[in-house]
């Protein structure tokens, strides 16, 4: 399916991406979780601390009534002042003097008839109390006092096994309660009977309406999850404190997750992105190098490849490449340098160095278009050595070839750079040049046959005299090229004949024997 190294890193990469997010998506979904339960836990085990703390509270409570209850002289004096003399003021005294220490907030002695002896201005716990004794010997309950929401023990006095009254002791469930159990974290909440919050460590929560809905309450735009706190193992005081956890706090610390695994998954992503990235760079980039060079080599060049220093696999074959390449070029040079050399050799003669019949035939007719273009003559000098047999017999063939490697040294000495020499025959040469006119050709054989004349052949400390007899003629400029070259032969030739006809060491142009033969 996927083809390319680079399709299926990008693959890996995304495929890695996807990992990571799934692996942080799901940390983020069970941290999620976790935070949620911790604060479940969190929340039920405060409750429950302030349960157990509620309970012992009331215990002691509980307990300083039997204390009260089970005090000799109060059990007489409830006895005096209810079925005696009435004396209230004696059981009071007596009280303060011998429980005055007690931590409580109010104290009631009531009748067995329901009123007040001790603490008449009680009215409303009077009243509780009443409502709640029945027939029970003691008990303990909460209520909504005048001033505070309290919670009240109770006990029945006896004397003489007869019911003498009942001793109601109370604490209050006030602010300074509160703050006593504020170290537990946290926020408290007491309904009253109305429903509304009337004390609360919650800033702003006191007075408004409590009506949690789903476990939540909203205070001041904030949310908190509350949960009841059993004040008693009755039921209809159940419902009164609560405790509250901000959400928002709750959130905070989910924020703090998110962000964390947030950053986590920018550091992870950056990290496979860049990884990715160098990845490709430093192997899917040489890769794509090496592809490209090797298609230009199977086009036939031979580019340049920059080496590396790096020394990993990848670059350690692009060198090897680049090596490869260098060494190819090396040998392509070689071998168009002995191609050059043998064109050369095709067209070049071995003994003079001039060029040889064949390449006329190649070469004559740009040489005829260049002088059509410039408008002047292209001359054809045909030079044959005169006697040269004799030279061979009496010298010997390998002075025979010096000598004719001389004639090639004159000739390229007497030439021009627009001058074409050749060897066309054993001691034949033949000579192109373009002049302005046919003269000049004629003054450029003389010269030519001039210098002959002077320059001995000199070879193995003999100096040998050695002539040329030279035909000129001009190609016809309005012939086809393969005509003009044969037509200019064959005039050189009759001329050349004629110059050796005439005596030998002579110039002769073909004009000239038009004029005296035709
Ligand atoms: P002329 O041209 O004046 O009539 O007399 P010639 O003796 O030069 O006669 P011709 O041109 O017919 O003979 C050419 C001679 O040149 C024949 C051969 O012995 C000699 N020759 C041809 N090619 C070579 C060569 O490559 N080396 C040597 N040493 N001699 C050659
Ligand atoms: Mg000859
Ligand atoms: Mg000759």
């Amino acid at each position: 399916m996927i083809h390319t190294y680079r399709a299926r890193l990008i693959f890996y990469n995304a495929l890695l991406m996807i990992f990571l997010v799934s692996i942080l998506g799901y940390t983020y979904i069970y941290s999620h979780n976790v935070i949620i339960e911790e604060a479940e836990i969190y929340s039920l085990n405060l409750s429950n601390l302030l349960r157990s703390n509620i309970e012992m509270e009331e215990e002691k409570l509980q307990h300083y009534t039997e204390v009260v209850r089970d005090d000799l002289i109060i059990q007489e004096y409830m006895f005096i002042t209810t079925e005696i003399s009435g004396e209230k003021e004696a059981l009071w005294s007596l009280y303060r003097r011998n429980f005055g220490w007690l931590p409580i907030q109010r104290t009631a002695f009531i009748a067995n008839d329901g009123k007040a002896i001790v603490g008449e201005e009680h009215r409303d716990l009077i009243q509780a109390v009443n409502n709640r004794t029945g027939m029970a010997r003691e008990g303990a309950f909460y209520f909504q006092g005048k001033e505070d929401f309290e919670r009240v023990t109770w006990a029945r006095i006896y004397f003489q096994d007869a019911p003498r009254g009942i001793v109601a002791l109370t604490h209050p469930l006030d602010r300074t309660w509160l703050e006593r159990h504020h170290f537990f974290g946290g926020y408290y909440l007491l309904v009253d009977d109305n429903g509304r919050i009337s004390l609360s460590n919650l800033p702003d929560a006191e007075g408004q309406r409590f009506q949690p809905d789903n476990g939540l309450i909203t205070i001041n735009e904030r949310a908190y999850h509350v949960r009841a706190i059993p004040l008693s193992n009755k039921d209809e005081e159940n419902e009164r404190l609560w405790l509250a956890i901000s959400e928002q706090e709750l959130l905070d610390k989910l924020a703090r997750h998110s962000s964390l695994i947030l950053l986590l998954a920018l550091v992870g992503g950056t990290a496979i992105l860049i990884t990715g990235l160098l990845i490709i760079r430093n192997f899917n980039r040489p890769l794509q190098q090496l592809m490209q060079i090797t298609q230009a080599v199977t086009e036939g060049e031979l580019p340049k490849l920059q080496k590396s220093s790096a020394t990993d696999e990848i670059n350690t074959l692009v060198n090897r490449f680049a090596e490869m390449l260098t060494a190819l070029r090396s040998k392509q040079a070689e071998v168009e340098r002995v191609h050059r050399e043998l064109e050369e050799n095709a067209i070049t003669d071995a003994l003079t160095g001039l060029y040889n019949r064949r390449h006329l035939t190649d070469l004559f007719p740009k040489l005829l278009a260049q002088a059509q273009r410039e408008e002047k003559w292209l001359c054809g000098l045909l030079l044959d050595l005169d006697y040269f047999k004799r030279i061979n017999d009496e010298h010997g063939h390998p002075a025979g070839d010096r000598c004719l490697a001389h004639a090639g040294e004159l000739l390229r000495e007497l030439s021009r750079a627009s001058d074409y020499i050749f060897r066309i025959g054993g001691e034949e040469f033949l000579m192109l040049s373009i002049n302005d006119s046919a003269e000049g050709a004629l003054v450029l054989a003389e010269k030519i046959r001039r210098s002959f004349e002077i320059k001995e052949c000199k070879t193995g400390g003999a100096a040998i005299p050695m002539t040329t007899s030279i035909g000129v003629s001009c190609a016809d400029p309005d012939h086809p090229a393969k005509q003009a070259l044969s037509s200019l032969l064959s005039q050189t030739d009759k001329a050349l004949y004629r110059a050796k006809a005439l005596g030998r060491n002579r110039v002769v142009a073909f004009s000239e024997i038009e004029e005296t033969t035709l």
